[in-house]
């Protein structure tokens, strides 16, 4: 695979010091979420707060792309409204689904934008979105 080399060093980056890596204790939802493709696995805890998303802390196994986009997710989207992080989190899923058309929106995006050249890869594309999904799943729970 090969991705630009700025992008690349982005998500090694990321990979190599993970944010919000290591389970807080203090979570309203946790959930597990996995990648049998390529053996990714992160388990995530939540707190949301009074429609903000107070928290996310996860620990997993996997390749360098889910594993850097799950620290990405987590900067992107702690202390923003949930609604705000859902618009994050249906840019970053549209960026995925672009087959390498789209660069990404960059103001709402920031660093993650590092993985619209994944999209081009369809067997990565579940990797990239893992921590995403679970974000998704956990996030619904709690605001139910
Ligand atoms: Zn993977």
């Amino acid at each position: 695979m090969e991705l630009d080399s700025l992008y690349q060093e982005v998500i090694l980056d990321h990979y190599r010091n993970p944010h919000h890596k290591g389970l807080s204790g203090e979570f309203d939802v946790q959930v597990k979420h996995n990648n049998p493709s390529c053996g990714d696995e992160v388990t995530l805890n939540l707190s949301i707060s009074n429609g903000v998303i107070k928290g996310i802390s996860w620990d997993g196994v996997g390749c360098s792309i889910s594993m850097a986009s799950v620290s990405m997710m987590s900067d992107l989207v702690i202390d923003q409204q949930y609604s705000r992080a859902v618009e994050i989190l249906n840019q970053f899923t549209s960026l995925m689904q672009s087959k390498g058309q789209s660069k990404g929106d960059e103001e709402l995006l920031e660093d993650a934008v590092a993985f619209a050249g994944v999209s081009k890869f369809p067997a990565r594309i579940k990797c990239a979105l893992l921590g995403w999904m679970a974000f998704k799943d956990a996030s619904s729970q709690a605001m139910e």
